[in-house]
């Protein structure tokens, strides 16, 4: 059994508002040491009869890069790190320290998770699909297999998503070793696009809904449903780190470029991108407050952009977003 947490009111009622700081009001506990054995001893009780437990903590997290594969995100008992797949996508191992729980977030191939799983000797327990294409999910069914994984996915793809055992709603709450876990439904890209917030490691799997310096393409969705998508990540802090599906900035920059070269903040971030891939390093994660600066698809505001696709100033958002996605796929 899985605890979930299916709140009456929508996932937005529960989250800080921008800027909020209440991610760290978590820190209550007096002795981290203390904090730890709790929980430890709390999660073997929980997963004695298989539920998850809720803790109180906050996060603290550095970056770096690891020797394996890149940049991974550390927090207090959260770690998070960056795994290569295919040509151009990004699978995260979800690592609990306190209790080696280890999930893996669309994994499009086995051969590398496994590779990264064996290196630190682990245990996969957690599959975490955003959606059901096989470049995100190419990897459910060998990795179920070998290491008994649970796969997690929301309820709208449950029969596209290979292996699926847990379907989540938008608003539910799931645990992962102890983090709770906010399920956005973020669609657009896909019907049942979703979207896996961590607030207290401040971090968001946007698989293809939200890139750095772009959105996913519009396959099944609308650009009203792909805006309302974006604006529900928006609401989230502005120190939140993006972790998409794809490395695709460097290209998504020059688009960007060309369609509001005056930004500075973009020429700059661009600058730093360049260097990055030329560099062979991920430019994932991304931060929602560098996103809101020099993204095109959450700048549908900018008088630059409007004027360089001849966007009427009468055009609403959604309008604006289709012009934008239009001329970024013909680019
Ligand atoms: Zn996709």
């Amino acid at each position: 059994m899985q605890m979930i947490c299916r709140n009456a009111s929508s996932a937005m009622a529960s989250l800080p508002h921008p800027g909020s700081r209440s991610g760290r009001s978590i820190d209550v506990w007096p002795d981290m040491r203390q904090i730890s054995a709790r929980k430890n001893l709390l999660y073997m009780f929980m997963r004695l009869f298989s539920i998850p437990f809720k803790t109180l903590r906050g996060a603290s997290r550095t970056l770096r890069v690891s020797h394996f594969c890149s940049m991974t995100n550390v927090s207090s008992t959260l770690h998070i790190e960056l795994v290569p797949c295919l040509k151009d996508n990004y699978a995260y191992l979800l690592h609990d320290v306190d209790t080696g729980t280890v999930g893996v977030v669309d994994p499009s191939e086995a051969v590398p998770i496994i590779d990264a799983l064996s290196s630190s000797n682990r245990n996969l327990t957690y599959i975490l699909n955003t959606h059901h294409h096989y470049d995100h999910t190419g990897g459910n069914i060998e990795l179920k297999a070998r290491y008994g994984a649970k796969v997690i996915g929301s309820s709208t793809d449950q029969g596209k998503i290979p292996g699926i055992d847990i379907a989540l709603r938008d608003g539910d709450k799931w645990m992962f070793a102890g983090h709770e876990v906010v399920v956005l439904e973020t669609p657009g890209h896909t019907e049942g696009h979703t979207s896996f917030y961590f607030p207290g490691s401040k971090s968001i799997f946007t698989g293809d809904t939200l890139f750095s310096l772009s959105c996913g393409k519009l396959f099944d969705g609308t650009p009203q449903q792909m805006l309302s998508s974006l604006r529900k990540i928006m609401l989230l802090p502005n120190d939140t780190n993006i972790y998409c599906g794809h490395e695709y900035t460097w290209s998504n920059s020059k688009f960007a470029l060309s369609i509001e070269p005056g930004n500075e903040e973009l020429q700059s971030y661009a600058l730093q991108v360049a260097n990055l891939r030329k560099k062979g390093l991920p430019t994932i994660p991304t931060t929602l407050e560098k996103e809101k600066l020099c993204n095109p698809f959450l700048r549908t505001f900018s008088t630059e952009i409007r004027k360089s696709l001849s966007i009427p100033d009468s055009a609403d958002e959604a309008e604006a977003l289709k012009a934008i996605r239009r001329a970024k796929d013909n680019f």
